[in-house]
Order: structure tokens, then C-alpha cells, then sequence
């Protein structure tokens, strides 16, 4: 079949998505050209802007729209707890739950010396200065159950422990080496609940 230049590009930059491979993006591609124009356009501006309008949280580093994100806007949410997490999609992960009313910290990414990521790649420096501005009585380390998390965990709690505030780890009711995004709700409020201090 000769190739059509316009859907070629579109199938290109859609297998860039994660999980989205050849055959997934031709199938995309080609619905895509059989929806109406005002369809696609609203579809490209939704991405263009939504992208657009996203940053991090100026305290915690969550996705939010404006300075702050909802999380540390919301003056009900109790500020004694900070719950470190890798990425926005593990503050989600957690607010699915429902079972926890602290504050975030998200990292943006784990240690892993393999890749080159050390302390001063992911945001362990802004988590140490929260400690001190803010009231925090507890440190949970949600990172994902896996070597670099694990590691990432380890290393965090070695920083803050010295400076008075408990530290703890969420139990292993996450399965090992998996991610914390994927993980039930269920499950995930058995591992916060069962956290130990580190
Ligand atoms: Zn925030």
C-alpha cells in the first residue's frame, strides 16, 4: 500500500505515546482522519493547552494549573504529614484512595546511579527545606517497592532522621518491583496503613 505522507506523520508521532505502539497508532491515525475537522481541533487544543497550561506545584512539585497545586491550596488538609512520592501520577495513585489527608512531595524521579540520576537530579534538596518552614511531624516514603526506590528511600530517610522527624516506609503490601500507579486502591491503603518507621 502507498504510503500517505499526512497519516505517515501522524502515525509517527503518535507511537511516540507510551503504550502506544505501530499497529495502535495506525488504528488512531485513521480514525483520526474520519472524525470531523471541529472533533480533531478541539482534541489538538485540548493537548496543546492542557500541556500549555501545566507546571509544577511551587511547593510540593505536583501538576497544577496555577501557583499552587489543590493539594496544598486546601487549608483542611493536615499539614503534619508530608508523603514522598516519584512522580504526579502517585499523588493520584494515593488520592484514589481517599485514605490519606496529609500533604506530597514529589521527587521526580528515583536515585539510580545506573542512569546517572544522583541527590541533586530529583527534588530531595526542596523536600529538606519543607522540613524546616514547615510543621511536619512524619516523613512516608511511598516510593515504588523496587531497587530504586527502595534505594531512593533509604537515602531520604538517612537525610532526615538526624533532624528529629519520624520517618516512615509504606509495608510491602505493594508488590515488589511494581509501580505504585498500577496498584489497587485496596492494597494501597493496607500498605500506608501498615507503614513502619524507618
Ligand atoms: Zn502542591
Amino acid at each position: 500500500m502507498a504510503v500517505i505522507e499526512p497519516i505517515a506523520r501522524m502515525v509517527a508521532e503518535l507511537s511516540h505515546l507510551p503504550g502506544i505502539g505501530q499497529k495502535t497508532a495506525q488504528r488512531l491515525a485513521y480514525h483520526i482522519v474520519s472524525m470531523p475537522l471541529d472533533e480533531v481541533r478541539s482534541l489538538a487544543t485540548a493537548l496543546w493547552q492542557g500541556r500549555k497550561a501545566i507546571r509544577f506545584c511551587a511547593v510540593c512539585g505536583n501538576y497544577t494549573d496555577g501557583e499552587k497545586c489543590d493539594i496544598c491550596a486546601d487549608p483542611a488538609r493536615e499539614n503534619g504529614q508530608i508523603c514522598v512520592v516519584r512522580d504526579p501520577r502517585d499523588v493520584a495513585a494515593m488520592e484514589r484512595m481517599h485514605d490519606y489527608h496529609g500533604r506530597y512531595h514529589v521527587l521526580h524521579g528515583t536515585l539510580s546511579p545506573m542512569d546517572g540520576v544522583g541527590p541533586d537530579d530529583i527534588h530531595i534538596r526542596e523536600l529538606i527545606a519543607r522540613l524546616s518552614t514547615e510543621q511536619v511531624q512524619e516523613v512516608i516514603l511511598a516510593t515504588n517497592p523496587d531497587i530504586e526506590g527502595e534505594a531512593t528511600a533509604t537515602y531520604i530517610a538517612r537525610l532526615i532522621k538526624p533532624l528529629g522527624v519520624k520517618v516512615t516506609r509504606i509495608a510491602h503490601g505493594v508488590p515488589v518491583g511494581s509501580d505504585l500507579e498500577y496498584t489497587d486502591e485496596v492494597t494501597l491503603s493496607k500498605a500506608l496503613e501498615g507503614r513502619r518507621e524507618m
